[in-house]
């Protein structure tokens, strides 16, 4: 199953509808990808259009907490179903997708700890979204159903952060994980590609790609 994201935002995506009803029936993808070009896009921070998707980014909160990691499923049950730097027309993936058996509401945890510095919907299609930044780095844990914390709050690797729903450009209840790094230079963050990357705290390679916690069978 794929449960792609798209980085348009439900806000352009409504308003192609409106205001190209024909092209949208005739083709949606072209109709949103000519929407999206044709739209001041939140922020893409002067990347490239290879580089992974940068839009819809949360302020630089320069937060720098204890360090705290764990190799874990953002979702509690959960599997891969979509890899970093996929091409997806006109962007790239920037993060990891995790399918949850297509339900909403189960516990989404943060790989990294830190501050608590998003929890509102995302104007770039990642739907109820939370951001956890510590020393220059924050981590995506998008499309979810509620909220488990609050704008402020510090958390440890491991904690439930939200459930997982089907909120933003979505096709199935799924978690979209994502690490960006702040760059000095650029004064921006970029996703980076969480295989070869250590978010803080981590000292050991994590196989993002094969972490799954299968669903529980009804006795
Ligand atoms: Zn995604």
């Amino acid at each position: 199953m794929s449960a792609p994201d798209s980085p348009g935002g439900c806000e352009s995506f409504g308003l192609a509808v409106l205001a190209f009803p024909v092209l949208f029936v005739v083709s949606c993808g072209l109709c949103f990808g000519v929407f999206f070009l044709g739209t001041s896009s939140p922020s893409s921070a002067g990347s490239s259009s290879d580089d992974p998707y940068s839009g819809g980014q949360v302020p630089y909160d320069n937060y720098q907490g204890e360090e705290s990691f764990a190799c874990l499923l953002p979702p509690a049950i959960g599997y891969l179903t979509d890899r970093y730097g996929v091409p997806r027309g006109d962007y790239t993936h920037g993060g990891i997708d995790y399918g949850c058996y297509m339900l909403i509401g189960v516990p989404v945890r943060t790989p990294m700890g830190g501050k608590v510095v998003y929890t509102d919907l995302s104007p770039a299609g990642y739907g109820k979204l939370v951001v956890i930044e510590n020393q220059g780095w924050q981590v995506y844990l998008g499309h979810n159903s509620s909220y488990a914390v609050a704008v402020g709050d510090l958390v440890s690797a491991g904690e439930i952060v939200a459930y997982t729903g089907n909120t933003g450009q979505s096709t199935g209840p799924h978690v979209h994980f994502e690490e960006r790094k702040w760059n000095e230079q650029t004064q921006s963050f970029s996703p980076q590609n969480p295989l070869t990357s250590y978010l803080p705290g981590q000292t050991d390679f994590c196989d993002w790609y094969s972490l799954q916690v299968e669903q529980e069978n009804e006795p």
